[in-house]
């Protein structure tokens, strides 16, 4: 099964969105294992489109267009569609009381050409709509085999918001490729998330038991470096059922925990902030964060996520020196240095009236501060009677540097958190 991708949208030619859609789909189609071979954009023009679509059908079975399927002018992907099959645009009635309630469960007025969201090529069906209003479709379309035969190949169309193409592609599009390739069995991932080592160092640590799953094929595992997120390791494993292929995927999680030890902080959506503020709340300590050149970062971090409110006291910006030395009380002298980075978490703690203290002081750049070369970063923490502090020097430009500060000061306390958890 051969299933390629095509990104509609005049602004994806013009470089003012980045198609991070076409990635997405090629990775899920490769874990799915579905062969794909080319990726298309193109821009907001029906006869482009169209040709685009019939150049696709041509060399694969399957083509899965994003983007284009919105109530205006120059989203075009339905027509485009109907054109390739053959067929008529039809409005269907079910959709438009559908999207009219949409509209009016919150207290909306419809513009009238939301309604061409509802017209569907003949002979299409429909992949509902659970969060934004464009459904989504699954067009078969009749083609000529090589001998001239009759072949029925599809095109999915999805819509080019990515949370809303990803919950179509992953709930619809691939379950019908499968069932497409006559692949029956169930597939499974779940990706472990890491921060402290290197793509190559992660590599290093897991290549024998890349090996070893190389030669049994229970399990797949990929790397994926996601800049401030960390590295990801995905394991995928496909098995006659679900139940079995989420058993090797769970027995192999615990294989990488084993090997990989406190570098993982998180699985699928789990954020390094989750991970803090979970083991804060088991601790039951409290937190005061005193920032520099991160300018309240760490802050908004860890109020992304619901329920810090139990352990996170707040955070002080003491960007200007008179701020560290008047409000927190660090002693006079260099603020981009050890000394200025404890005494920070110690006025943090005692100002915000927390338990622990966190703080950051460094040059974001891109000039040099105090004879430090921008990337230099100093961690605070002060944990019960203990105040320590971390150098980590940063690659990379200002908000790269900004980034980069918060994450590793967030790790910092989260490797201090494991330790008190393990002494018990
Ligand atoms: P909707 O019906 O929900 O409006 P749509 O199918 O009309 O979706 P588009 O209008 O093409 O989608 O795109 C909507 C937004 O989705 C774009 O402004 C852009 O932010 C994002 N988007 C579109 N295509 C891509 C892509 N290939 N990669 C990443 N983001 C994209």
């Amino acid at each position: 099964m051969r299933c390629e991708v095509v990104a509609v949208g005049t602004e994806l030619l013009l470089g003012q969105i980045v198609d991070t859609n076409s990635s997405w789909i090629g990775d899920r189609l490769a874990s799915a294992g579905i062969d794909s071979f080319f990726q298309t954009k193109v821009g907001d023009n029906i006869e482009r489109l169209t040709a685009a679509l019939r150049q696709a059908l041509a060399r694969s079975d399957a083509v899965v267009v994003c983007g284009g399927l919105g109530p205006t002018q120059d989203d075009l992907t339905r027509s485009a569609l109907a054109r390739v099959m053959g067929v008529e645009l039809v409005r269907d009635p079910d959709l438009v009381e559908l999207i009219r309630a949409m509209f009016s469960s919150r207290n909306r007025r419809m513009p009238a050409n939301n309604l061409a969201q509802a017209d569907v090529p003949e002979g299409a069906s429909i992949i509902e709509q659970t969060r934004g209003t464009a459904p989504g479709l699954i067009c078969p379309v009749r083609w000529e085999g090589p001998d001239g035969e009759p072949v029925e190949k599809v095109l999915y169309a999805v819509p080019g918001v990515p949370y809303e193409m990803q919950d179509m592609l992953e709930r619809a599009v691939l379950p019908d490729l499968r069932r497409r390739a006559g692949d029956t069995g169930a597939i499974v991932s779940r990706t472990l998330r890491t921060w402290g080592d290197s793509e190559s160092g992660l590599a290093e640590r897991l290549t024998p038991r890349i090996d070893e799953l190389d030669r049994t094929g229970t399990a797949t595992l990929a790397f994926l470096a996601s800049g401030i997120e960390g590295i990801k390791v995905r394991v995928t494993a496909k098995a006659a059922t679900e139940q079995e292929a989420l058993a090797t995927v769970e027995a192999e999680e615990a294989v990488l925990r084993d090997l990989l030890g406190d570098l993982v902080f998180g699985v699928d959506d789990e954020t390094m902030e989750h991970a803090v503020v979970s083991l804060l709340g088991t601790a039951g300590h409290t937190l005061g964060v005193a920032e520099s050149l991160t300018g309240g970062l760490i802050g908004a971090r860890l109020t992304n996520v619901p329920g810090a409110s139990r352990v996170f006291r707040g955070g002080i910006v003491s960007y200007a020196s008179e701020v560290k030395f008047e409000l927190l009380g660090v002693p006079e002298g260099p603020v981009v240095s050890a000394p200025a980075a404890e005494a920070m978490a110690v006025g943090a703690r005692r100002v915000l009236g927390a338990d622990v203290g966190l703080a950051v002081t460094g040059v974001a750049g891109p000039d040099w501060q105090d004879g430090e070369r921008p990337g230099t970063v100093y961690v605070g923490l002060a944990f019960g009677d203990e105040v320590t502090s971390q150098l980590v020097v940063l690659p990379g430009d200002r908000e790269r540097v900004r980034q980069f500060a918060t994450i590793s000061a967030v790790d910092l306390l989260r490797h201090r958190l494991l330790a008190e958890q393990r002494a018990g």
